[in-house]
Order: C-alpha cells, then structure tokens, then sequence
C-alpha cells in the first residue's frame, strides 16, 4: 500500500518523532502552522474518520490517550492545545490515513483556519 504515514510508521520514510508506543506514533508536522504541530497517528491504516468502526475504534482510544502525553513532550499541557481531524476532501483531508493535528504553542484564536 503506498501510504505515506505507513512508511514512516514502518520508518521508510524519515520523520521526527516525538512520543510512540504499541499503538500510536507522533511526529512532527513537515508544514508547520502553529510553533507547536505534531500529527499523532494510529499504527494501522484507517484511510478516515469515515472508516472508524467497532473494529478499530480501540484505536481512536489510545489516540486520545497519548494526545495529554504528547502535549507534555511538547510543552503545551498547561497553556492549551488543539486537536483536528480532517476528513475528506471538503475537510482538506490530503494523506489518507487518519491523523489528529495537534497545535499550540500560542494562542489559535477562535478559528485555526481561514481562506
Ligand atoms: P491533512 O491535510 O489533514 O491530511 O494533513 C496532512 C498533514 O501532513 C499536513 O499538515 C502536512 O503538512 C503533513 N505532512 C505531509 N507530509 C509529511 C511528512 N513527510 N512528514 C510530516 N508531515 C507531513
Ligand atoms: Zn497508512
């Protein structure tokens, strides 16, 4: 499967890793748009929110689980962060394995994104 975060899970394709376990890799943002922005992602391929079902939703879990651990590796537990998810190409979904944004590092405001 050509999937660009399979390949970093699976380190063919280099990144900067901040925080991994059994489950779950984080790694910084290639794009950053916050000083803090790091993409924390499951270790198997579920294309988007669209395919979360009973099947892999432990997955989701342990997202959520690791995003507090990863805003402390990163600085932001106590000042605030932001998660988002895209799905889809109306979302801005551009890598087809779902992912959670983490930003922060300053404050984002009511909106994160305007055009
Ligand atoms: P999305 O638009 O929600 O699909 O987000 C995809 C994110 O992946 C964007 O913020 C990109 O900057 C980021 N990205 C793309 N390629 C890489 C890469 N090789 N390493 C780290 N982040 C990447
Ligand atoms: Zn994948």
């Amino acid at each position: 499967m050509d999937c660009l975060f399979c390949k970093i899970i699976s380190r063919d394709v280099p990144a900067t890793i901040v925080y991994e376990n059994e489950y779950v890799i984080a790694f910084k943002d290639i794009y950053p748009v916050a000083p803090v922005h790091i993409l924390v992602v499951p270790k198997t391929h579920i294309k988007s929110m669209n395919e979360v079902d009973d099947t892999n939703s432990n997955y989701i879990a342990k997202i959520y689980e690791a995003i507090p651990e990863v805003a402390k590796i990163a600085g932001v537990f106590d000042n605030g962060y932001r998660v988002i998810c895209n799905a889809g190409e109306d979302g801005g979904q551009m890598v087809q394995h779902i992912h959670f944004h983490l930003l922060g590092g300053k404050h984002l405001g009511a909106k994160i994104l305007r055009d």
